[in-house]
């Protein structure tokens, strides 16, 4: 849980920081609608996906099953700037699978905090592993950092691309190829 009234102190001093005056007409609900929005983006803080990856269905076949273009918004941990983009996860089941939508939620929880992109991907895929244990998991992520597009080498529509292999994805290079085969399918 953040603590908000920390959170409106501080977005205080840094309204004085950059010059502004916080009791000014505009900015005098700002602290408190960013404590308010912290609480919100900050949510995944104490979560791991556990609860939602265990509720899971019973499956025969083990075909790969692939989730893809799950789009997040995150917050890098170097800047407190956000980085947004698609997240594409994979996983080939041993005996049981979970919902479609418990997949795009297990990002939601591990985008809902300080991160950075290659942590996040791989964080995604041991929570998988873990929680549901397939024979694999893949987790790419592409994203825009805006500490990279809005300020310093600003370099507009740059993607960071990171990915994770675990179990049979680790082990077999052509599993990986049948990821990026199936991810670009459309
Ligand atoms: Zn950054």
């Amino acid at each position: 849980m953040v603590d908000q009234n920390k959170i409106r102190e501080a977005a205080r001093l840094l309204l004085e920081g950059i010059g502004e005056d916080p009791d000014r007409e505009g900015l005098k609900e700002t602290p408190e609608r960013i404590a308010r929005m912290y609480g919100e983006i900050f949510s995944g803080m104490d979560g791991d996906g556990r609860e939602e990856l265990s509720k899971v269905f019973a499956v025969e076949n083990s075909e790969m099953v692939l989730e893809k273009d799950i789009t997040f918004y995150s917050m890098c941990e170097h800047h407190l700037l956000p980085f947004y983009g698609k997240a594409h996860v994979a996983y080939i089941p041993d005996g049981r699978v979970v919902g479609l939508s418990k997949l795009a939620r297990t990002v939601e929880i591990y985008a809902a905090r300080l991160q950075i992109q290659e942590r996040m991907t791989g964080q995604i895929a041991d929570a998988i592993m873990e929680y549901l244990a397939p024979k694999g998991v893949m987790v790419a992520l592409e994203a825009e950092h805006t500490c990279m597009t809005m300020r310093g080498v600003k370099k507009p529509g740059s993607k960071t691309v990171s990915t994770a292999a675990r179990g049979v994805f680790a082990q077999d290079e052509k599993m990986r190829d049948r990821f990026y085969q199936m991810l670009h399918l459309s």
